[in-house]
């Protein structure tokens, strides 16, 4: 009796084995059915037909160049080359779109600059999702690295990472700290400066904020278009913006 039970618990436990393997192997590829580029599910658009028929239904959805959209704009895009705080090269190509609403704002502060013989240089702007994605990987600190679960503002095209340059001499004027310093003194209310410095971030956070952005607290260099959650989160590639 004992020995035909034991029999039968050993049968049983390897057929619970035989199927938890079975569960096991089974659910690993259905982990996977999460979509590796979008793995929180959130509303992302990711081909160039669906960004069209975004564009179709509302044009302010369409993405602009700004090399070619701003005349005088100087772009140092870092997350094209390995000067980031990641040290690696994220994007293909060293390239700044936003959407049209807010390269028009940009645009309107690169002209009124100039009468002071100042201008702005681009460090990032469009950044296709993939690249939060991958950010929050290697800096997991949602300060200073959007929470890819949320998606950044950069995502939905209408975040800009800039500084202020000297238009004859294209040298940057004096900030608190380089680009993408993940540090106190990058805040806006880091106030232990030169005065010059805090001037200059002035004139950053004022142009800014009285053409159509608002600032983020934690970095001088990050500005958001207002209405920015009208926007859809993207992950099209810059090659694919490139051939509309
Ligand atoms: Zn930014």
């Amino acid at each position: 009796m004992t020995k035909i039970r034991l029999t039968l618990i050993r049968t049983t436990s390897f057929a619970a084995l035989l199927l938890l393997a079975a569960l096991a192997s089974f659910g690993c590829k259905n982990d996977s059915g999460k979509d590796p580029k979008n793995p929180y599910g959130l509303e992302i658009i990711n081909t160039s037909e669906a960004y069209l028929q975004s564009v179709a239904e509302d044009s302010c959805n369409v993405m602009v160049d700004l090399e070619t959209y701003i005349p005088g704009v100087v772009l140092e895009i870092r997350y094209a080359g390995t000067n980031n705080f990641t040290g690696k090269q994220i994007y293909t190509a060293p390239k700044a779109y936003l959407r049209k609403p807010a390269a028009d704002s940009l645009a309107k502060i690169q002209s009124l600059l100039a009468k002071e013989g100042l201008g702005i240089k681009v460090f990032d702007a469009y950044r296709p999702y993939a690249g939060t994605l991958y950010f929050y990987e290697v800096y997991p600190d949602t300060t200073f690295v959007a929470a890819p679960w949320k998606g950044s503002i950069h995502n939905r095209g209408v975040a800009i990472d800039l500084t202020l340059i000297n238009l004859a001499t294209g040298e940057e004027l004096e900030m608190p700290t380089p680009f993408d310093e993940f540090s106190e003194r990058a805040s806006h209310s880091f106030m232990d400066l030169d005065s010059a410095v805090i001037a200059n971030r002035e004139k950053l956070r004022r142009v800014m904020t009285e053409n159509g952005f608002t600032m983020y607290e934690h970095e001088w260099w990050h500005y958001n278009i207002k209405d920015r959650s009208r926007y859809s989160l993207m992950d099209i590639s810059f090659e694919e913006l490139s051939k509309k």
